[in-house]
């Protein structure tokens, strides 16, 4: 079984006797810096110049350096920009001011798993990742809770590393939840393949064919949009909350025998060779190469699709729909409803 870290495990003082430097402030970096400030962490922002960011963290109280002074003040460096960013911001900025006895901390193993940021001798690599995107792991520390954080320790050098990541976790609230221990492999693997697979990939996908295959029979796209989109959280409310099984209790017998004889219908074996493909394409490094070539090109390929798939018809149906229900509410402030980011 996976070993399991909660609050009891971790010793809070560890990282409060360290200085952190928290490198961006998007969604993980402002709930890392909030909760580690509010743990009683001394922590800065590292920004780039003429930072969007900045003002917002200044407003908090927070203390803001460029990401270069910031390396030097701390001697723990959690590295919060976007992946793609992480490797040139890493050898301009990062690298230079590492010094023996200080750590690098990531809340995403993919740079070090692909070797696009390949830190100095001397150096503690460890993970503390969030399990939840970071608006929540600010809203659920705030209220008491926490996101579960998976930790994982890549180069021990000070031989105190465990303690230290434990510690970080425990200060943004991640053991509150629970932490589980993991390798940086298996995390960026794993985080890689439910983002495509499952999570993201393959629940969009799921939903935008659903969505074509009603309009496309004739049936009205309000209708086909609540069915397919709207109704989804419930069903995943249910099994957030007792597994796949609650949610069977809950439907009807008529969709509950539904489910058994048209999912593997749907979601045939062929899909399951589909996944299999889309892991072996992460295990190699090939979506990871075609990922990065393509931002360092500018990103044609992702401005491409992103802007495809914001033209899917169901997003003008949803748009229109959720103005007329007026409890759901976007809660996070800094999310504009068809902008890019
Ligand atoms: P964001 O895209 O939200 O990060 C934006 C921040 O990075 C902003 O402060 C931005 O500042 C700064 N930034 C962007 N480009 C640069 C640059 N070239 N130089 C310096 N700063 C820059 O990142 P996320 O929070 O989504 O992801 C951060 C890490 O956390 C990643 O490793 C990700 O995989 C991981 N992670 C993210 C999760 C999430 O919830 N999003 C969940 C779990 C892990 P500016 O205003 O200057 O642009
Ligand atoms: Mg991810
Ligand atoms: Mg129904």
């Amino acid at each position: 079984p996976a070993e399991m870290f909660y609050d009891d495990d971790a010793d809070l003082s560890v990282i409060q006797g360290r200085k952190v430097a928290v490198i961006g402030y998007g969604s993980q970096g402002h709930a890392h810096a909030l909760n580690l400030r509010d743990s009683g962490v001394q922590v800065v922002v590292g920004l780039r110049e003429g930072s969007s960011s900045r003002e917002k963290a200044e407003n908090e109280g927070l203390q803001v350096m460029t990401v270069a002074e910031a390396v030097q003040h701390s001697d723990v460096v959690m590295l919060l920009a976007p992946d793609q960013v992480q490797r040139g911001l890493y050898a301009e900025e990062i690298q230079p001011h590492l010094k023996p006895g200080n750590a690098l901390f990531f809340s995403h193993g993919f740079n070090i798993r692909f070797d696009y940021i390949v830190p100095p001798e001397g150096v503690d690599v460890a993970m503390v990742a969030p399990k939840g995107p970071g608006h929540l792991v600010r809203r659920e520390y705030a209220d008491g809770r926490g996101v579960p954080v998976l930790v994982a320790v890549e180069v021990d050098a000070s031989g105190k590393a465990w303690d230290l990541a434990k510690s970080y976790a425990k200060a943004i609230g991640g053991l509150r939840a629970g932490g589980i221990r993991t390798t940086f492999t298996e995390e960026t693997e794993t985080d890689l393949f439910g983002e495509q697979a499952v999570l993201c990939g393959g629940a969009s996908q799921l939903v935008m064919y659903g969505f074509e295959v009603l309009t496309e029979a004739g049936y009205q796209p309000e209708i086909a949009y609540f069915e397919c989109l709207h109704e989804l959280k419930l069903i995943v409310d249910l099994m957030i909350e007792g597994g796949i099984a609650k949610q069977r209790w809950s439907i009807s017998d008529t969709a509950e025998f539904g489910d058994y004889v048209s999912g593997p219908r749907v979601i045939d074996p062929h899909v399951k060779e589909n996944m299999q493909a889309v892991l072996a394409d992460i295990v190699n490094g090939k979506f990871a190469q075609r990922f990065i070539d393509d931002q360092d090109a500018g990103a044609p390929e992702f401005n491409r699709l992103r802007k495809q798939g914001a033209e899917h018809p169901i997003e003008a149906t949803g748009k229109q729909l959720r103005g007329l229900m007026s409890w759901i509410k976007d809660s996070d402030s800094d999310y504009v409803e068809g902008s890019a980011s």
